[in-house]
């Protein structure tokens, strides 16, 4: 298939080189002009980069970073034909996907939200997990560019739920990873061995992904963003916006909020979120 893939950072970089690796005919084109991919050809804007593509696949920063990819002036929308699916892995707003979506209706195109978890990790080994909302008919068209990109794909439902249910698994990574930091750093404020806490949580009924995934970097100190701080905290708001217009209240994530806000004024946006232990520990009296 010929593809357009728009956004070249953590994760997109490497989901267009598995596409091109798949055997695709793969056009890229990022914000800032860095970066490259081999095999693939370099757009001068996302719609010279559409221009003769059958589906454009995003992931970029956020909600803004989507509709300027799409709407601007030299954005996708201008090279779209009917019959084209546009497949976002951005995490951005449900309610502005739909509109996204109803926009480029108008023209016959489909758009199918595909925001992805599996983190740097996943996205270099092509081991990601797609979390869909569209017609289940232009998710099957799509299959073979999910197939080389990830391991699996759920279709949550119609457009704007994969957008939902993502974000309320980002909620449940930002609540238990505090948990774990909040955990860890009493613990270590109490004399255990941080080494120890890990091998004890990884060996009970509260053992997670998450802990799996970030506690290697935790006891380490090697706050190297996987998952940028900043893309953490983007993700808490659009939670609490989406929780504002659905009448839902969320209190721990309010909590959580807060100390986002002060990492983030600490200058720690482009660290790994996991450096918000690195408050806890500061607060307890316990650097490194
Ligand atoms: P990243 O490394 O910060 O890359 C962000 C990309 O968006 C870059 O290509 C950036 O271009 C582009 N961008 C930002 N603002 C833009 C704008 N206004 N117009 C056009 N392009 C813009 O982020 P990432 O980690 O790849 O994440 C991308 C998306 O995937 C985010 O929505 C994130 O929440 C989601 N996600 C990330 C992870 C993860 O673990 N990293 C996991 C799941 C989902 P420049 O290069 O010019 O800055």
């Amino acid at each position: 298939m010929r593809i357009a893939f728009l956004g070249l950072g953590i994760m997109g970089r490497p989901m267009a080189a598995n596409l091109v690796k798949a055997g695709h005919e793969v056009s890229i084109w990022n914000r800032s002009a860095r970066q490259h991919v081999d095999g693939a050809c370099t757009a001068v804007s996302p719609a010279d980069a559409a221009r003769d593509a059958d589906v454009v696949w995003m992931c970029v920063a956020d909600t803004a970073a989507v509709e300027r990819v799409v709407f601007s002036p030299d954005g996708v929308d201008q090279a779209l034909r009917e019959g084209m699916v546009i497949a976002d892995s951005s995490t951005i707003s449900p309610s502005a996907t739909l509109k996204f979506a109803q926009r480029v209706a108008e023209k016959g195109v489909q758009w199918i939200d595909a925001p992805v978890t599996g983190s740097k990790i996943g996205a270099e080994n092509g081991q990601l997990i797609f979390i869909v909302g569209g017609p289940v008919q232009t998710v099957t068209s799509i299959e073979p560019l999910f197939k080389a990109m990830g391991k699996t794909v759920i279709h949550v439902g119609d457009t704007g739920k994969g957008q939902s249910a993502k974000i309320c698994m980002n909620l449940q990574i930002a609540m238990i990873y505090e948990g774990f930091a909040e955990g860890l750093t009493l613990a270590r404020k109490l004399g255990v061995e941080p080494q120890k806490m890990v091998e004890l949580v990884q060996a009970s009924m509260i053992r997670s992904g998450v802990v799996d995934y970030k506690a290697p970097f935790v006891l380490r100190h090697d706050y190297s963003p996987n998952f940028p701080l900043r893309l953490m905290h983007k993700d808490i708001h659009l939670l609490l916006d989406t929780a504002k217009e659905a009448r839902v209240k969320l209190p721990g994530l309010e909590t959580v909020d807060e100390i986002y806000e002060l990492s983030s004024e600490e200058g720690w946006d482009d660290l790994d979120y996991a450096a918000t232990i690195q408050l806890l520990e500061r607060w307890a009296g316990i650097g490194k």
